[in-house]
């Protein structure tokens, strides 16, 4: 199941996104955009376990600071988007921070109402745009890595993969900005993110046994991609249809575990336009955006016509670019390092570490 999930956040918008990524810049704090896929107006926030929870009206340092305690009457508060101001105990601001007492980070529950909650450790701004709530969270890189990597592996998986991963994903958030209200957003546009895993994680501990380590090409942070299961072989971008440019082109790099375990999915789309065109991740993304990405999970397959439609048959998961999860798991399964794991899946890169 958890690979199916992860099969639909596989969006190659993000590879094509990835090409035009701004320069890099190393970066100790970094702010996401949250929970903006639920075009939230109305947002909850109270203080988790036993924190307190300063909450700020932005550039207004004489008004009255509203601290959440969890005493009763201090347990939360809502959040409202008006046009483009934000109501908060029936006052209008253009923008609202939440902090720990000092102005640090601190661990606050998020609730989109009627929907579900998330937990971040951060320190949170609202603000809002045409009645919709814009909440971004600023947070350590380590946390953010962390909070990616729980989504991205199981915790089960070998250590020395999940050390791969952090690295991978420490690269792409080292890679600079890709927005421009924050950094990055918690979609496949950029990077799922969700509640930091705890602290006797094993999450935790290879994103700590990692600290800092990073992938570079040609001296700068590489925004590593990666993706579900290559099928054998993993893709170079133009094996994709994709143009490197001067960027890190990737590598046709052969992969044992995929070739040892193939697995193979099909499907059945209706017939308009043109079939998806197999190997062109362009071609996917119009395919997915119609049938949805359960219709076309990778993009090794082969197309066949009959009286409903076409039918699909393929034996890759999610992009093929960089790093495939399941072949890393596979070789760290058989006493590979993560060097060693980075080394094979991003041929031509060094590893350096972040001040
Ligand atoms: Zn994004
Ligand atoms: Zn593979």
């Amino acid at each position: 199941m958890k690979r199916m999930i992860h099969m639909q956040r596989v969006c190659p918008g993000f590879l094509l996104l990835l090409l035009s990524a701004p320069p890099a810049t190393a970066q100790q704090e970094l702010r996401f955009g949250v929970l903006g896929l639920f075009h939230p107006r109305e947002l909850i926030l109270q203080p988790e376990g036993s924190q307190v929870i300063s909450v700020t009206e932005k550039d207004a340092a004489k008004n009255p600071v509203l601290v959440l305690n969890g005493e009763t009457g201090r347990r939360q508060i809502i959040f409202h988007a008006e046009g483009d101001r934000v109501v908060a105990n029936s006052r209008f601001a253009d923008c609202w921070t939440t902090a720990g007492r000092d102005g640090g980070t601190v661990a606050f529950r998020l609730t989109v109402p009627g929907r579900f909650h998330r937990v971040y450790h951060g320190r949170l701004t609202i603000q809002a745009r045409k009645g919709v709530l814009l909440a971004v969270v600023a947070m350590d890189r380590e946390t953010a890595v962390a909070s990616i990597v729980a989504v991205e592996m199981a915790e089960s998986a070998p250590m020395e993969a999940l050390k791969a991963q952090a690295v991978a994903t420490r690269s792409f958030l080292a890679a600079g900005p890709r927005h421009l209200d924050f950094d990055f957003c918690d979609t496949t546009h950029c990077q799922f993110l969700k509640s930091p895993p705890a602290a006797t994680s094993r999450v935790t501990s290879a994103v700590q046994a990692t600290q800092g380590l990073i992938l570079a090409y040609r001296g700068k942070p590489l925004a590593a991609m990666y993706s579900s299961r290559c099928g054998g072989k993993t893709h170079t971008l133009r094996d994709v249809g994709l143009n490197p440019g001067n960027a890190y082109p990737y590598y046709a790099v052969p992969c044992q575990w995929c070739r040892r375990h193939p697995a193979t999915w099909q499907s059945r789309i209706g017939a308009s336009g043109e079939p998806p065109r197999p190997g062109n991740e362009r071609s996917r993304i119009a395919a997915a955006r119609q049938w949805g990405w359960s219709a076309i999970p990778g993009n090794d397959f082969t197309v066949t016509a009959d009286n409903a439609g076409w039918r699909l048959e393929g034996h890759s998961v999610g992009h093929g670019v960089g790093m495939c999860q399941m072949g890393a798991s596979g070789m760290a399964a058989a006493g590979a390092g993560f060097r060693e794991i980075l080394t094979r899946y991003y041929p031509n890169t060094e590893l350096i570490t972040l001040p």
